[in-house]
């Protein structure tokens, strides 16, 4: 048992303002549940991916705790970007504001899914 509070010790550096995270459901990365810029965040930086344990229809604690899988990306009036969540336990959709350190490869990948993959073929534009 030691009183010396004076040298180096062996504690985290990080300096967040909440202690509480959570750990990823599919990468198993530990996430501080608050983001840099300030927001509560739900989803891994990382894989994007989040746990289904709000109940968004409800407004309380869902029993389901399944995986939820980012499928899509949603750009609201005020030009904040959201992410679309879809769980695959239940099949609820959620929607989530982008934090600021979130994976961009992966947000641009669908973001621009829409655009490589069209629903109609792209040739009649070249005949214009
Ligand atoms: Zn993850
Ligand atoms: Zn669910």
């Amino acid at each position: 048992m030691s009183s010396n509070n004076t040298g180096p010790q062996h504690t985290t550096a990080h300096h967040v303002l909440s202690t509480e995270t959570f750990t990823c459901i599919r990468c198993g990365l530990t996430v501080p549940a608050l983001a840099p810029d300030g927001p509560r965040r739900n989803h891994c930086p990382s894989c994007l991916h989040s746990r289904h344990v709000l109940d968004h229809v409800e407004g309380g604690a869902s029993t389901c705790g399944s995986r939820m899988s980012p499928i899509s990306i949603a750009v609201l009036r005020t030009g904040d970007w959201m992410l679309i969540h879809r769980c695959v336990g239940c099949d609820e959709l959620t929607s989530n504001p982008v934090c600021r350190d979130d994976n961009q490869l992966i947000l641009m990948r669908m973001a621009v899914r829409p655009l490589a993959e069209p629903p109609f073929p792209l040739e009649a534009f070249g005949s214009l």
